[in-house]
């Protein structure tokens, strides 16, 4: 299959979903147009009976997966609504039957920081429904501890959410220990298995797991279907999120997706029967992938050293920006922990979480493999990998040019933690720019302007070389807004290297000679 490598840029975002298998897609158009099984579930006719059928033999097939019962499998549009409906569902259904264990004492739910959004989300919507909750900040490599969760317990937690593997780092967590724990305690346990099912072995019955969310479009199948293990027990009753025709024994309304459900059977099924194979094969090519990048300057890892998902290599690289690697990998199609790949300022809260720092965070790579890796495509991205980094390695360290030498001026400003850090070495003669050179850190419109401005500076005014400031650098080069207090940075390294006043705000620059 060369569809992952396309216009010869290697897929390596397994883990923010896959492609769907060419036998899944072919099941499922035999669910779609008139020739096929396009009836709708719920009638009682011919056309609704065939549709029941591929339904029940896919729930069956989803189901085996997990070492569940068919009847205790419900379809939803994905993980996201299948964590929603465990967490909300299961606290606000404890609420309506009058549990309150702890007497005036609100429920109490407990998660962790390093949870999908899916599930913190929830949680936050408890509290402001008036729950309790606890995230808990693991302990061990990324992973919630049994001691943690032992000590987070109370009398009135009615529900524990924690994930078997984390979709950043790729930890995988003690669930059969979270079971035990709430089993004794009286409490549920929900667990967010959507990195984890169809790559690692699952029995909920055996583990005595309450709830278990997992999707469809993470195991080569298609997107927009995912389901929930619902244990048949009193203690899990769930309150819909959804209204209306009563489907999925009332918990989850709306005319089932046949098609999307067939998929979703046929891909459980060829994930149970690759699973173990594929398994050692991935875990093989994330060795060869970290022997090769381990080797390369301020290489950290990030995902834990053992009971990792085989496919998952989280790596940081101390002192280079993020954005800028990533900007120089673009052969490669990864996941990274920069904020430039989110809607927030703040780098990868998961990476935060598990004590990296901002910096750490935000240089991180998420590699993720999956079926049409191959160990060419390793040797590929290791390749590249070491040439952005030693590229960024050498801006960030100097090397440039005359650096320190004598008689030049130098001015800094910013500091690598906050995102951006510059210098300038500047010499001068006869009322001018001699010699104009710079290292820097930070995203690549700050390091493209550096590298202009060194080109512009010789020959020019000192200590007015006549370029203009961050807001004239902004224009000239149609930056987004958002990157002018990156070069105010570079405007007051450059001041202070001219040893030019100040701008009247500034307080960062400092002029070394
Ligand atoms: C992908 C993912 C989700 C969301 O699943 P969707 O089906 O895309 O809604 C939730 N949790 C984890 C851990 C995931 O990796």
């Amino acid at each position: 299959m060369s569809s992952t490598h396309d216009n010869d840029t290697i897929y390596l975002d397994y883990a923010a979903t896959t492609p769907v298998d060419p036998l899944v897609a072919a099941r499922m158009a035999e669910c779609l147009t008139a020739d096929g099984v396009f009836g709708n579930p719920a009638s009682t006719h011919r056309y609704g009976r065939e549709a029941r059928a591929r339904v029940e033999a896919a729930r069956a097939q989803v189901a085996a997966l997990i070492g569940a019962r068919s009847g205790d499998v419900i379809f939803t549009s994905g993980a996201t609504e299948a964590n929603n409906l465990a967490i909300l569902g299961l606290v606000r259904g404890a609420r309506a039957a009058g549990a309150s264990a702890g007497g005036a004492q609100p429920l109490h739910v407990i998660s962790a920081r390093t949870e999908h959004k899916a599930v913190l989300d929830p949680c936050r919507q408890l509290e402001r429904e008036g729950f309790a909750v606890t995230l808990l900040t693991p302990a061990d490599e990324g992973r919630v501890t049994p001691e943690q969760l032992r000590a987070a317990l109370r009398p009135e937690t009615v529900l524990v959410s924690l994930m078997h593997a984390n979709n950043e780092t790729g930890a995988i967590q003690d669930i059969a220990a979270y079971a035990a724990l709430c089993r004794a305690h009286g409490a549920a346990l929900h667990v967010d298995a959507a990195q984890s099912a169809g790559k690692l072995p699952i029995d909920v019955r055996a583990l005595g797991i309450a709830l278990l969310s997992f999707t469809a479009h993470k195991l080569y199948g298609p997107k927009g279907i995912g389901a929930l293990y619902v244990e048949p027990s009193r203690r899990v009753v769930l309150q819909p999120l959804m209204f209306g025709g009563g489907h999925e024994r009332g918990v989850r309304s709306g005319t089932l997706a046949v098609h999307q459900i067939v998929g979703f059977g046929t891909a459980c099924e060829l994930a149970a029967r690759q699973m173990g194979a594929e398994a050692s094969r991935q875990a093989v090519l994330r060795e060869q992938l970290w022997a090769g990048i381990r080797a390369l300057p301020g290489a950290l890892l990030n995902s834990p050293v053992r009971d990792c998902l085989p496919g998952v290599l989280n790596v940081s690289f101390a002192g280079i920006e993020g954005e800028s690697l990533l900007l120089g990998l673009s052969e490669l199609a990864l996941a990274s922990g920069s904020a430039c790949n989110s809607d927030s300022d703040e780098p990868s809260y998961v990476l935060r979480a598990i004590g990296r720092d901002r910096e750490t965070a935000q240089s991180a790579l998420r590699f993720s493999l999956g079926r049409s890796t191959g160990a060419a495509d390793i040797e590929r991205a290791i390749a590249a990998v070491a040439r952005e980094v030693g590229r960024l390695h050498v801006r960030a360290q100097g090397g440039v040019g005359a650096e320190a030498e004598a008689g030049a001026s130098s001015g800094e400003a910013g500091a690598r933690e906050t995102g951006t850090w510059v210098r300038f070495m500047l010499k001068a003669a006869n009322g001018r720019i001699a010699s104009a050179s710079h290292q820097a850190y930070g995203c690549p419109q700050t390091l493209a302007v550096c590298e202009w401005l060194a080109v512009q500076l010789p020959g020019r005014p000192w200590p007015d070389p006549g370029l203009g400031g961050a807001l004239d650098w902004v224009r000239r080069m149609s930056l987004p807004a958002d990157r002018l207090t990156r070069l105010l940075v570079v405007e007051d390294a450059l001041r202070a290297a001219l040893g030019a006043p100040q701008r009247p705000e500034a307080g960062q620059g400092t002029i070394k000679n």
